[in-house]
């Protein structure tokens, strides 16, 4: 990768940060999550869901308590942006069949956007026990299969070949993986940051500045813009107005967890390899590259499509969820000392402010209509009250 790298820097000059990070990790043939995928424990970064179960069973509960919210419609997609190994779902799925007397009318589909093939492979072997079919004649899934609880899977490469419908969507640890732009304010006006190969050291990247504006430049910044270093991540952007038509359009609600900011940080963009923080520019396809979300930035993309939520920190949103009484349970349920001490420092980990309770946040996509009742001047009488959102506030479960 660093000598492809080298070679095309060298013919055509340096590339914007957003170029080169969805280069080192999505590049078809030697793209970090193409090839390695470092999601869990034997890989490069740890994420919630890989730490505990109660993760997903807390996600599957939010799902159920907003599809009854909503009036239980007949049918819903569950559609997963960047499933990793695929245990989020897998535990989401086996709450839908723990409940399945309250989903029992309820036609359930999921849809799993993924680009990463090492990656979908492990979700399928995760999810189905490796029951799969390649999906030719229909070119928009590129794999199929049946999950261990009998409900239909499909595989695509971008949320756009999902098909339309009412849809649950999930986003945990996706956004942070999307390409950023960076920028920095100088004497002479903002300049964006460049990945270029040093010409010191042979096969060495460096960053540079750009010499003047940039499109990005003039597109991203915002004229009332106060920090010096700013980092914009349009694909998300991008992404996030799609969610919020397909909302406004065919009605259903996004989850989106991940570690960020609302509008506030400046230089976040960092490596991870076995578990430790590693250079960004050094031997890239070998490590992840990530950055902090910007939720303000997503907010404004969602905005008069669809109504927002959050960010609440992580830990408020479990603790919401009912993370204390499913840890007391799963504590009486098991009789080893190890199994127990497991559980104490996996919700430790999710909740604990100096670990993932603080810096992961949740944050919604909810139709209007879900949180203000739509004007019925006529009749106001009618109006009951809104069922509060989960997770936002304390989960009540009728
Ligand atoms: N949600 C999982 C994995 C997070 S890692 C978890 O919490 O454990 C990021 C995931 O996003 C990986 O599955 C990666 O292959 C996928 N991904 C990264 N860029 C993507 C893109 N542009 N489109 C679709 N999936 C992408």
């Amino acid at each position: 990768m660093l000598r492809h790298l080298a070679r095309k820097l060298r013919a055509s000059g340096p590339v914007t940060v957003a170029e080169y990070m969805r280069e080192a990790l999505t590049n078809p043939g030697q793209g970090y999550y193409t090839r390695r995928g470092g999601v869990g424990e034997s890989g490069d970064f740890i994420t919630s869901p890989e730490i505990s179960q109660v993760f997903g069973e807390l996600i599957g509960i939010w799902y159920i308590s907003e599809w009854m919210a909503m009036g239980k419609p007949n049918t819903f997609q569950l559609v997963e942006l960047g499933p990793g190994r695929g245990t989020l779902t897998d535990d989401i799925l086996r709450v839908f069949k723990q409940l399945a007397s309250v989903l029992s009318k309820c036609d359930v589909s999921v849809h799993l956007v993924e680009v990463s093939p090492k990656l979908s492979e492990i979700q399928a072997v995760m999810l189905t026990g490796g029951k799969v079919q390649p999906n030719p004649e229909d070119k928009s899934a590129y794999m199929k299969g049946i999950s261990k609880t009998g409900i239909p899977i499909f595989w695509y490469r971008d949320i756009q070949d999902v098909p339309p419908g009412y849809s649950f969507y999930l986003a945990h640890e996706f956004f942070d993986a999307l390409p950023i732009h960076k920028f920095q304010r100088t004497e002479k006006g903002w300049r964006e940051v460049l990945v270029d190969i040093d010409p010191e050291v042979p096969d060495q990247l460096r960053f540079v500045l750009s010499p003047s504006r940039t499109p990005a430049t003039q597109n991203f910044i915002q004229p009332e813009e106060t920090r010096d270093h700013v980092e914009v991540c349009p694909e998300a952007g991008v992404i996030v107005e799609r969610l919020a038509s397909r909302i406004e359009k065919d009605g259903g609600a996004a989850l989106v967890a991940d570690y960020g900011h609302d509008g506030t940080k400046t230089d976040t963009f960092r490596g991870f390899r076995n578990h430790k923080p590693h250079d960004v520019l050094s031997a890239p396809g070998t490590a992840d590259l990530t950055a902090d979300v910007d939720f303000s930035y997503l907010r404004k993309m969602a905005q008069g499509r669809t109504a927002t939520l959050g960010p609440i920190k992580q830990r408020e949103f479990l603790k919401n969820m009912g993370i204390d009484l499913r840890l007391q349970v799963l504590l009486q349920n098991s009789g080893d000392t190890a199994t127990r001490e497991q559980l104490l420092h996996s919700y430790d980990m999710l909740m604990n402010p100096e670990k993932m309770g603080d810096c992961f946040k949740f944050f919604a996509l909810l139709p209007h209509h879900r949180l203000v009742h739509p004007d019925k001047k006529d009749k106001p009488e009618s109006k009951s009250p809104l069922p509060p959102v989960a997770g936002f506030n304390e989960l009540l479960l009728k």
